[in-house]
């Protein structure tokens, strides 16, 4: 059974309960109220006339003729029969004798008629009375003498009374037709939204689609809070899906990258063994027909072949190592750094890097006191790739480098005049394996160096700029956060 229907009988059944209650409560108060008045005039008739009983001519009792109260009496529609035991004579009133009527009277048995003594109610043709009966005794003797019935027709009453009923199960009944089915109404009113929270939810889990969000517009009660909460909560993970599928992606590519990167120098190597081993162990007849000196100066060349590219496989290796504990969340210590001798002592030493370029440092005296907290080791790494770089893509003018220091940053600069780069492969040049074409197949380099350079500069909180023009050369500039102020000059 669904909620809507749970609770629409839940509150028609509450509903029910409290208009019976009710109209019991209506209907009971209306029927004591009416029948206690009722029985108060009756009462109060009986009391008046049971002291005004007369005998008649024909030895039967009677109510004495007071002209004044029988009119009112019969005006007010009482009737009155007195019947005599001894001579078993009848007395009624005009108004019973007009209309025929006639009230049960009980046998002259003493002890059985005492027992209906009080009201009682009686049917005469069709129509309802409500009468009250007693004994007539000698007021002397306390003799019995006869029966005094004192009653009055019911039937107004009782049609009122009726018809108070019928209104209460009727209206009562449209009551509840209409609160049930305004109920039900509402109630799938309020159901709906959730319904669509349900559809939303069947929906991501039958397929894959995390873009479903609930449409609503309503006010923020509870389920507008609910709704609210399903789709941040889907915007999170369709987030985080999103991240985890890039990420997964990104994986992929550097594995499929990498292994195309290890495939080269592989195959170099083995097409040298092979022809190590086609000099030197093969029989004679397969040997190339060559002299002792020529298959020895080849052999030596392809020993250089093999050395360089195993030396350019373990860089490849260790790169991809590096990146690999960068992917794992891996951080380094951190500490903090004075820059100046930091950038001094790699200037000094990138002096012996292989460059056809000249290489100039500038003046770094304003990094005296200048901190940045950070990682000696790595931060050296990173200076190194943007420097190596320059001296790889200038095969001739000048590669410098020089310091800024700007709004509490330190901005380390490397420009160089060399080959530079198209604008649209700057967004590309961080990236795991880029090499922007032109550097393919002319420099040596595997492509990693620029990312390894960003995922320590991200780590140090820091970011780096990018100005770069095809043919006339390439400016990066790394800006870290300075911990403590430079002294003033
Ligand atoms: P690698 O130098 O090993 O190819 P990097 O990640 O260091 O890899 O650099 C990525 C690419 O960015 C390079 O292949 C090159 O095309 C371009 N690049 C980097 N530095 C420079 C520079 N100073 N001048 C021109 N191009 C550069």
């Amino acid at each position: 059974m669904s909620i809507r229907w749970r609770l629409t009988a839940w509150y028609s059944g509450i509903l029910i309960s409290t208009l019976f209650v009710f109209s019991i409560a209506v209907y009971g108060f209306v029927h004591w109220y009416t029948y206690d008045e009722l029985e108060s005039k009756i009462l109060q008739q009986y009391n008046k006339i049971n002291t005004r009983l007369v005998a008649s001519a024909d030895g039967s009792l009677g109510v004495a003729p007071d002209q004044f109260s029988k009119q009112r009496m019969e005006d007010a529609d009482f009737y009155v029969q007195i019947y005599t035991f001894y001579t078993q004579l009848t007395w009624r009133s005009d108004n019973m004798k007009l209309r025929g009527l006639k009230f049960e009277v009980p046998e002259p048995n003493f002890a059985k008629a005492s027992k209906d003594v009080g009201f009682k109610k009686f049917n005469v043709g069709g129509y309802p009375f409500l009468v009250y009966q007693g004994f007539v005794t000698k007021e002397l003797t306390n003799e019995v003498v006869g029966w005094i019935q004192v009653g009055t027709y019911t039937g107004t009453a009782e049609n009122t009374l009726n018809r108070l009923r019928s209104i209460l199960i009727s209206g009562s009944l449209a009551t509840l037709i209409i609160a049930s089915t305004l109920g039900l109404f509402l109630a799938r009113k309020s159901m709906k939204p959730i319904q669509k929270v349900a559809d939303a939810a069947n929906q991501i889990q039958k397929g894959t689609d995390l873009s479903v969000r609930i449409e609503y517009d309503g006010p923020q009660d509870e389920i507008g809070r609910l709704i609210g909460t399903f789709n941040g909560m889907m915007e999170r993970t369709e987030g985080f899906y999103k991240e985890l599928e890039d990420a997964y992606a990104a994986q992929r590519r550097f594995v499929s990258d990498a292994s195309h990167e290890l495939r080269t120098p592989l195959t170099t190597i083995r097409g040298n063994v092979d022809l190590l081993q086609k000099i030197w162990t093969a029989p004679p007849e397969e040997r190339p027909d060559l002299d002792e000196e020529t298959l020895r100066e080849m052999s030596v060349e392809a020993i250089g072949d093999i050395s360089d590219e195993a030396k350019r496989m373990s860089r490849l290796v260790s790169d991809m190592l590096s990146l690999a504990r960068a992917d794992t969340g891996q951080t380094f210590e951190k500490d903090p750094i004075a820059l100046q001798p930091l950038i001094e002592e790699v200037t000094r030493r990138a002096n012996f890097l292989p460059r056809t370029a000249e290489w100039h440092v500038g003046d770094l005296r304003s990094l005296n006191g200048v901190y940045v907290v950070g990682n000696r080791d790595y931060l050296q790494q990173m200076l190194f790739i943007f420097i190596e770089n320059g001296f790889k893509y200038t095969p001739e003018g000048e590669v410098r480098l020089d310091v800024i220091l700007y709004k509490g940053q330190v901005g380390i600069r490397f420009s160089d005049t060399g080959i530079g780069m198209e604008k649209d492969e700057i967004p590309h040049i961080f990236e795991r394996f880029y090499r922007a074409d032109q550097s393919r197949g002319i420099t040596e380099g595997t492509g990693l160096g620029l990312s390894i350079a960003k995922w320590i500069i991200d780590a140090h909180d820091g970011s780096v700029e990018v100005v770069t023009k095809r043919g006339e050369g390439s400016t990066f500039i790394v800006w870290l956060p300075v911990i403590f102020a430079p002294p003033l000059e």
